[in-house]
């Protein structure tokens, strides 16, 4: 069990929020069912966000109620205030996530406040979930380097990361939403985390935009953490992070976890084929 590695396919979630044509309800479920014989433990499949803020994931409701949910697979929203979390459990899922930034810029600009009042609003939403028993993630964005701000500073995301566990948390998955982070600025945001979590607390969510996720995918698996996001297709990026290039590609951290002798339960195969269907979506073209 050691050498396991979990790939966390987001690319439903953060991979489609930042597409500008429309994808269909129809097209998302067909998606969502095809990732679902990939292997994955865990898909990010929605957000229910205001869709005056995300139009794309307006119809999260309905994806959930219509997808065929695969056992073992858990099907996991992104749900930033109450009201998106009650109607993340009308629509059955089984995990949550909450959010911070780790810049006051970025904070503002993203959920129009800052990073104390956002972790805040969360308390009640982590207590909801933990009396309802559905794991709550958490997710910091601009870990390493902030549009606004530039350099971010790392005692700050493991202050936010430690507060994000404190809230009830399972893990905190630490985002390069710029893709700016070199190795060495990464090294420096995983030193300050590891002096306050344990690995297993933690995971890696890197955008590709500077071809630096594997370099940072490799070191974390120095460091002992042993999840990652990722989207099929290197889809995503985040609409609030201006010139934000997707995802690290699934297919390319699957590849490297199996040539560093990494066991990840999954069927390449099938994830080529999601690949290039997330491609042909990304396209406006629909499923046949
Ligand atoms: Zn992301």
């Amino acid at each position: 069990m050691n050498n396991f590695i979990n790939i966390f396919e987001m690319s439903p979630r953060d991979g489609l929020q930042n597409e500008k044509t429309f994808i269909t309800t129809q097209n998302k479920i067909k998606f969502i069912n095809d990732l679902s014989m990939c292997g994955f433990q865990k898909i990010e499949t929605s957000s229910f966000v205001s869709p005056k803020w995300v139009p794309q994931l307006a119809d999260a409701h309905e994806v959930f109620t219509k997808i065929n949910k695969v056992k073992d697979v858990k099907y996991t929203a992104l749900t930033p205030n109450e009201r998106g979390f009650d109607n993340a459990v009308n629509a059955k899922v089984d995990e949550v996530a909450i959010f911070a930034a780790a810049t006051e810029t970025f904070s503002e600009k993203n959920i129009n406040c800052n990073i104390e009042t956002s972790l805040k609003r969360f308390i009640p939403i982590a207590k909801k979930a933990l009396k309802e028993k559905i794991p709550v993630r958490g997710y910091i964005s601009c870990v390493s380097h902030c549009p606004y701000e530039g350099q971010v500073n790392p005692q700050k995301v493991a202050k936010i990361a430690k507060h994000l566990i404190e809230m009830g948390c399972y893990e905190v998955s630490l985002g390069d939403t710029t893709g700016k982070g070199s190795t060495d600025v990464t090294s420096g945001v995983l030193e300050e985390c590891l002096k306050v979590l344990t690995s297993d607390k933690l995971a890696g969510h890197f955008h590709d935009t500077y071809q630096n996720a594997l370099n940072n995918i490799q070191l974390c698996l120095e460091k002992g953490i042993k999840t990652f996001d990722a989207s099929v297709g290197g889809l995503g990026g985040c609409p609030y992070s201006p010139g934000a290039k997707g995802n690290v590609a699934t297919e390319k951290v699957n590849k490297l976890l199996i040539s560093l002798g990494y066991r990840t339960n999954l069927n390449s195969k099938k994830i080529d084929e999601c690949s290039e269907m997330a491609l042909k979506l990304k396209m406006g073209k629909n499923y046949d």
